[in-house]
């Protein structure tokens, strides 16, 4: 029986989905991205051999996988035809593998002058020239509105825009095709699908701390909607979460570490975006942050990843909680004001000193390290089905494969 898994970052985002997602490719006939746009960046590392991705599917290097770009992903032509171009160069046959669905909403030069992706305009309008001018005229009369007026920026000229991105379109031409109907022949078929998200379940604009979230809806719900698929269209949700906790930018944090363990993860971790290359803020793991992303997602198993850069530490610590008010709360709070004042409540565990790097079985794992896994199990209640040791596809314990049944 085919299996069609969503694979979510359950976190911040920065779980190392990336690695995870080509791993199980493996096994895949297709992988489809569902949300976001290319403001993502997933790091994959093959055979010590460095990629970024942003928008095409982590799929993309393996010769039998199928890739999409669902209906929810926010489409730059400029940013799909740089990556492919970058991929491309490297010998990987992109126009082969890739395919968009002409639903996805378009990312504009002028919404990114605006900093923001507000689209009447979508891929399928592209190639009817006078539906696209119009649409286009309609949306650049806004934009220039506010550029001019409010922001007291120069208006974005029409016929450029237009040619260009009919230019562009021409290109991706070949590459446009009803994805929704593709994935549900691929269950006919039986075929292993991989529904890949992209930043991570807490930055969700509806459920994550909001205004701290992203502009999309990252929770797996959105892999049905942002394919056309419905609900019931899928059999598992792997929820990638860090062995610790990594957030960007601003937002409520718990348990973040000032001291020489945060200091310790963020430098063995290397937490620094892969993009942005901004420092990441580090902090201990939050078993009830997590609790509630699973139910948020129907998270069905985990992977843990980064394991291997909690090694050499004295103890770890688990967030089991929160005091609010001098009140012990197992759940987080629900709005970004009830953050203020509240502390974690921990759980201490000693750690472990031996090296974790490249582990590929469990029973291979220091006793200390098999202790921490199974405690965050316990918390959690949801099965660890895989765990990370290091960035290579190689370096991973494999305990219930998603798409072994
Ligand atoms: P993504 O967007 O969720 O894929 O995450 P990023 O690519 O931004 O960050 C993950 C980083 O961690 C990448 O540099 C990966 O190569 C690296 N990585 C992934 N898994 C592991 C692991 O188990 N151990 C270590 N040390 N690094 C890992």
């Amino acid at each position: 029986m085919g299996q069609f898994v969503v694979v979510i970052g359950t976190q911040w985002g920065d779980e190392g989905k990336g690695k995870v997602v080509d791993l199980l490719t493996e096994r895949a006939a297709a992988v489809a991205r569902f949300q976001g746009g290319h403001n993502a960046g997933h790091t994959l590392v093959i055979g010590g051999h460095k990629t970024i991705l942003s928008l095409i599917p982590a799929g993309i290097l393996r010769e039998q996988v199928r890739c999409f770009i669902g209906n929810g992903v926010v489409l730059s032509l400029e940013a799909l035809l740089t990556e492919s171009g970058m991929l491309i160069d490297r010998g990987v046959p992109v126009f082969e593998r890739l395919r968009v669905s002409p639903l996805c909403p378009l990312i504009l030069p002028s919404h990114v002058l605006l900093d923001q992706a507000r689209e009447r305009a979508r891929g399928a309008d592209l190639f009817h020239r006078d539906r696209f001018a119009s649409k286009l005229g309609e949306i650049l009369d806004f934009h220039n509105f506010a550029l001019q007026h409010y922001y007291r920026q120069p208006p974005v000229d029409f016929q450029k825009t237009l040619d260009t991105q009919l230019a562009l379109a021409a290109r991706i031409a070949p590459l446009v095709t009803d994805v929704t109907r593709a994935l549900e022949e691929l269950r006919a078929a039986s075929a292993n699908v991989l529904f890949e998200g992209a930043q991570g379940a807490m930055l969700d604009v509806d459920l994550g701390t909001y205004p701290y979230v992203t502009s999309s809806n990252t929770t797996a719900g959105y892999a049905a909607t942002g394919t056309g698929l419905g609900p019931k269209a899928f059999d598992a949700v792997l929820g990638i979460v860090k062995a610790y906790t990594t957030r960007v930018g601003a937002g409520p944090f718990p348990t973040e570490l000032f001291d020489e363990y945060g200091e310790h993860l963020s430098r063995v971790g290397h937490e620094f975006g892969s993009v942005t290359g901004r420092r990441r803020r580090c902090g201990w793991f939050d078993s009830a942050a997590l609790k509630r992303s699973i139910v948020n997602s129907s998270v069905t198993g985990l992977c843990i990843t980064k394991l291997d850069v909690l090694d050499g530490l004295d103890t770890i610590r688990i967030g089991v909680g929160y005091r609010i008010n001098g009140e012990v709360s197992p759940d987080p709070p629900v709005s970004v004001e009830d953050y203020a004042g509240i502390e974690p409540v921990y759980e201490e565990l000693p750690g472990w000193r031996e090296s974790t790097v490249g582990v590929t079985t469990y029973e291979a794992l220091p006793a200390n390290a098999r202790r921490y896994l199974e405690r965050l199990q316990a918390l959690v209640k949801v099965p660890i089905d895989m765990i990370s040791t290091g960035p290579d596809r190689e370096q991973t314990i494999v305990l219930r494969h998603p798409f072994a049944g």
